[in-house]
């Protein structure tokens, strides 16, 4: 668990990390509470290109932990336009345990794909504070 005036300091990171992965395009709001669900969640309006990055503070551990959550939920909104074909289909589908099912696929779906782009990042080096770094750079 980190306390949110530390949490707050390393929010600072959000910006040169948003323009080192090219999302400046986005307006990003931030909030800390406490989710269901793991450490972080994206929530992206893509119509409008705002999206809410919310950051559960008792299930991080440290300032690591911390810019690797939010490098995590930002490299969500690089996938953050598909959101409007979720909404789109979700428009057209009556039952709500095919749209449970759907939800379901879609989420998994995008996590592996954030996954595999933490991964790459890794693999060439772009850990969270070198982003930051290329961000203010
Ligand atoms: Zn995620």
């Amino acid at each position: 668990m980190i306390n949110l005036s530390d949490a707050k300091r390393w929010l600072k990171g959000l910006k040169p990390m948003q323009t080192a992965l090219n999302l400046n395009d986005w307006v990003i709001w931030t909030e800390f509470k406490t989710i269901e669900d793991g450490k972080g969640q994206c929530s992206p309006r893509p119509g409008y290109q705002r999206a809410m990055l919310t950051f559960n503070l008792a299930e991080i551990d440290d300032e690591k932990d911390f810019l690797r959550c939010l490098r995590h939920e930002l490299l969500h909104l690089l996938n953050g336009e598909s959101q409007l074909y979720r909404q789109a289909c979700m428009n057209h589908v009556c039952d709500s345990h095919a749209q449970n099912a759907l939800e379901d696929v879609y989420d998994n779906v995008e996590e592996h794909l954030v996954r595999r782009l933490e991964c790459l990042l890794d693999s060439f080096g772009y850990t969270p504070e070198k982003l930051i770094r290329k961000g203010e750079a």
